[in-house]
């Protein structure tokens, strides 16, 4: 079979991997450059990779398989070093968030890093190209895909048998257009989680650290909102995601360079009912309208008092923040984010401050908006001949959850 690939991250990487040596001609198409340059994805920034039937994404995967492809990228670095840890492993911490309310999920962490990424991304990809059955195809922005009977057609010129498109969240557009052909195809598209990236000194968070490297609770807040941590960053830096129309937050960390702080994430849940049907749009107009008060391209910073208070942060005071100065403007985030989100981040700070002293302290950092949106969820049984798998699949939010979709569809295939 004659097989296009459309998007190298994650997803496509796990189906190369039980693809590679098979009698199948496998074309990739990916629209960066090169191997390394950059489109927003996990797989390019911070390397965090974990086992858990908890989160990840909404397919069963055996934890075993899961293992087996951190383990795949972690033997694709030179050194073979990561960082590492369980989440509520320690039953002490499960007992002590437990009875506070929280939810606390369980998961086992191992972290690469972006700056080992770049050689467990050379070392895949230089693994693919020696067989002969795999071309690559960079600089290649897959635009259109027509559905035939026994064909499927990129761009009006590239006849396939078949089509797995794997373009993660930045290939929204790609999507969308298939939607619009085939609006039956999406199965659920109702929610959006809207948020903030918080920033504290390390020392606060020291023992969460040490013991679990990445704590992941929910919370089911005041206003019936379930709250989340999402993407705890030991030691890292704040940075922006720049898309084309509006500017959000995030982190990531480091394996040699260190910070004095810690950053996560803090995300509200907005799974709204009939007749919405457009979380993509309502977040990133809250995202759009942060960043219309924070000026061109940037993001607004905020001490967390005065974001309880819904004051304007004219100074900071002991928390220096990681995200560079041209990045960000001192100002009030309740000028654009709902009440309801706010009051719910607020709730969920001041609960966990009463496990972590410090957590809720005047100075710490609030940086929005973080907003993660979930993708539609895709029904791969109406086509034969395509097939979307991670993040733009809808079923998988993590790097081995896609990376285990794409493997395993491509035993499916075999
Ligand atoms: C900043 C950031 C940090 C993250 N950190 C982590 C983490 O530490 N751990 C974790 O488990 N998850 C993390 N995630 C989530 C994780 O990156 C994704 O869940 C995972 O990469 C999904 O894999 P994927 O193959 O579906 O998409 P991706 O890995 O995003 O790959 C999609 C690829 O398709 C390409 N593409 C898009 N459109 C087209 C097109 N039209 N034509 C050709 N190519 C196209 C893109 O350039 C990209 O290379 C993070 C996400 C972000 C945004």
């Amino acid at each position: 079979m004659k097989i296009a690939v459309v998007g190298f991250g994650a997803a496509a990487i796990g189906f190369l991997e039980n693809m590679k040596g098979t009698k199948h001609q496998i074309h990739v198409f990916e629209q960066s450059k090169d191997v390394y340059s950059s489109s927003i994805s996990g797989i390019r920034a911070d390397g965090k990779l974990f086992v858990s039937e908890q989160m990840g994404g909404e397919l069963e995967i055996d934890p075993e398989l899961q293992k087996k492809m951190v383990d795949f990228y972690i033997n694709k670095t030179k050194e073979k070093r990561y960082e590492t840890g369980t989440s509520f492993g320690n039953e002490e911490f499960y007992r002590q968030f437990y009875r506070k309310g929280f939810q606390p999920i369980i998961s086992d962490f191992y972290h690469l890093g972006t700056d080992q990424l770049k050689e467990v991304l050379f070392n895949i990809y230089k693994d693919f190209s020696s067989y002969k059955n795999i071309h690559f195809h960079f600089n290649h922005k897959v635009q259109e895909i027509e559905i035939l009977a026994n064909k499927v057609i990129l761009d009006h010129e590239n006849d396939f048998d078949k089509v797995i498109v794997a373009v993660g969240r930045s290939g929204h557009k790609l999507v969308r257009n298939i939607i619009k052909k085939f609006p039956e195809i999406v199965s659920d598209n109702t929610k959006v989680d809207l948020g903030v990236r918080f920033e504290l000194p390390n020392h606060i968070v020291e023992k969460l650290n040490q013991e679990m490297y990445e704590f992941k609770v929910r919370y089911r807040s005041k206003t019936g909102y379930t709250v989340r941590t999402f993407c705890n960053n030991p030691s890292g830096y704040v940075v922006t995601e720049k898309y084309d129309d509006f500017v959000t937050v995030n982190g990531h960390s480091k394996y040699k360079e260190k910070s004095e702080t810690t950053n996560f994430a803090i995300l509200t849940t907005v799974s709204l009912t009939v007749p919405f049907d457009d979380p993509v749009g309502y977040g990133s107009y809250i995202a759009k309208l942060t960043n219309i008060l924070a000026g061109d391209r940037k993001v607004i910073l905020q001490t967390y008092d005065n974001f309880k208070n819904s004051k304007r942060t004219k100074h900071l005071y002991r928390v220096k923040p990681t995200l560079g100065e041209d990045n960000f403007i001192l100002g009030d985030i309740n000028l654009a984010f709902p009440r309801r989100i706010t009051e719910s981040i607020i709730d969920f700070v001041e609960n966990l401050d009463k496990i972590v002293p410090g957590v809720a302290n005047e100075d710490n950092l609030v940086y929005a908006p973080e907003v993660k949106f979930y993708s539609n969820k895709l029904n791969n049984e109406m086509f034969e001949n395509l097939f979307f798998i991670g993040d733009c699949s809808g079923y998988t939010r993590s790097i081995i959850y896609a990376t285990v979709h794409g493997y395993l569809t491509a035993k499916s295939l075999k």
